[in-house]
């Protein structure tokens, strides 16, 4: 099966909304997807997360439940959960939360009550929004305090860390983020939530399936609660998961239904539990580490064609680019590389002097490029791409940007994306 897919119900139901499929699949598989957070998803996860199961409602817990009717969904769900315990080594693991943001959400009922103190990473320091930042409502309903990463290193100070957490005795402490290009220091976290009495929540949204294939130290020993998204480098349906030891199971069950949910979205349960079978396998180790590899040798191309990465480079599937010394804003370059088959996400960058909605930098990263099966070998030819592109953005060269973007489609035509192939 090659594109176009063939999705005869929909095209017969509603061929306007089918052509809007065709066309993003087309985008898909066409151009060079580096936005960090994003991912290919397999058939397999695809077609788990179509299917009648998602005709269900199913409150409450597997055997625990308020709907009759739920004979398969208990095991569907069941299945999640033992694979996720397996696969992160945890005791326990809530498959429920609707996405990143409601499990945060989840942790604050589970942990905290409106108006205590929470501490987190600020957003734009490379934290998450849900992290206690002014505008989510975890800034409004708590009190946010937050910490950010050195000027002069681009690195979390962990020494300005433990001040600000036995100075404001927060009741959580988020560590993670979406836009940190090194290794999270997990025992170091848990050393300073234990000083200053608060509970450690892990967020790895961005880097959980580079723990689950040993690409990235795993917080299980630290943290107190995980939370994740599963859609990320984990690679399976929009949705999320908290884990903990059994300890926090109660706290978090309740708090996830019947503190902030309805009924769980039984496909997305499937889906993920068919994710995590597969990141189970020995292929998926491969991809975190080559997801890793990718991203190291592309920034190392990056850096000898002259662009300033933030920390000086990265540990991870992420690169934050700040194209301060290239002249060209974050927004710019981002819709240049856009036409040119290239998509990236602008971002601020620590101590922007320009707007969040302006921003100095651009956003990369390596988890789609490598789920399609390009290796270290293609990121000059990538490095070059970029280089070439915000030069291009500069210099308004909407010929050299049409030039880029045929000859991304030929490279990308050469690795079809999983999921628009059988
Ligand atoms: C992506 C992300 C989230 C939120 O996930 P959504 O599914 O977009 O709500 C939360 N925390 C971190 C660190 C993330 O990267």
């Amino acid at each position: 099966m090659t594109l176009p897919l063939q999705h005869p119900a929909l095209s017969a139901t509603d061929p306007e909304l089918a052509a809007l499929i065709g066309a993003e699949e087309q985008l898909q598989a066409d151009t060079l997807r580096l936005i960090p957070s994003e991912n290919y998803v397999s058939r397999a996860v695809l077609e788990a997360s179509g299917t009648v199961l998602q005709n269900k409602y199913s409150e409450g817990y597997a055997g625990r439940r308020y709907y009759e009717g739920q004979q398969n969904i208990d095991q569907v769900e069941r299945l999640a959960i033992a694979r996720a315990k397996a696969l992160f080594g945890v005791e326990h693991a809530n498959v429920q939360p609707y996405s990143g943001s409601p499990a945060n959400l989840a942790v604050y009922l589970a942990f905290a009550e409106p108006g205590d103190t929470v501490m987190g990473m600020a957003l734009p320091m490379g934290g998450h929004l849900t992290h206690g930042w002014g505008v989510s409502a975890t800034g409004k309903w708590f009190r946010g305090v937050q910490y950010g990463v050195r000027q002069d290193t681009g690195l979390i100070d962990f020494d300005e860390v433990r001040e600000l957490a036995i100075k404001e005795r927060p009741k959580i402490i988020f560590c993670g983020g979406t836009a940190l290009p090194r290794t999270i220091d997990f025992a170091a976290f848990a050393e300073i939530a234990r000083e200053s009495g608060a509970v450690l929540v892990a967020d790895v949204a961005h880097i959980a399936g580079l723990i689950a294939g040993g690409a990235h130290p795993s917080p299980v020993p630290h943290a107190d609660v995980i939370s994740t998204t599963t859609h990320k480098t984990l690679r399976g349906p929009r949705g999320a998961m908290l884990m903990s030891r059994e300890e926090h199971a109660k706290a978090i069950d309740k708090a996830v239904f019947p503190g902030l949910q309805g009924g769980p979205h039984n496909q997305t349960t499937a889906a993920i539990a068919v994710a995590l079978h597969e990141a189970s396998q020995p292929s998926f180790r491969t991809y975190a580490q080559s997801v890793v590899a990718n991203a190291k040798a592309l920034a190392d191309e990056l850096l000898a064609r002259g662009f300033d990465l933030v920390s000086g480079g990265t540990d991870n599937h992420l690169i934050l680019m700040d194209l301060t010394p290239k002249d060209v804003p974050g927004k710019v370059a981002a819709k240049a590389l856009d036409r040119a088959g290239i998509v990236v996400n602008y971002n601020t960058v620590p101590y922007d002097p320009r707007k969040p909605f302006d921003p100095s930098g651009v956003r990369i990263g390596t988890p789609s490029l490598t789920s399609r099966g390009l290796g270290t070998e293609h990121m000059a030819a990538v490095a070059d791409w970029i280089d070439r592109g915000v030069r291009a953005a500069g210099a308004g060269d909407e010929d050299a940007l049409a030039t880029i973007r045929a000859e991304v489609a030929a490279l990308m035509a050469e690795y079809p994306a999983p999921g628009l192939t059988a």
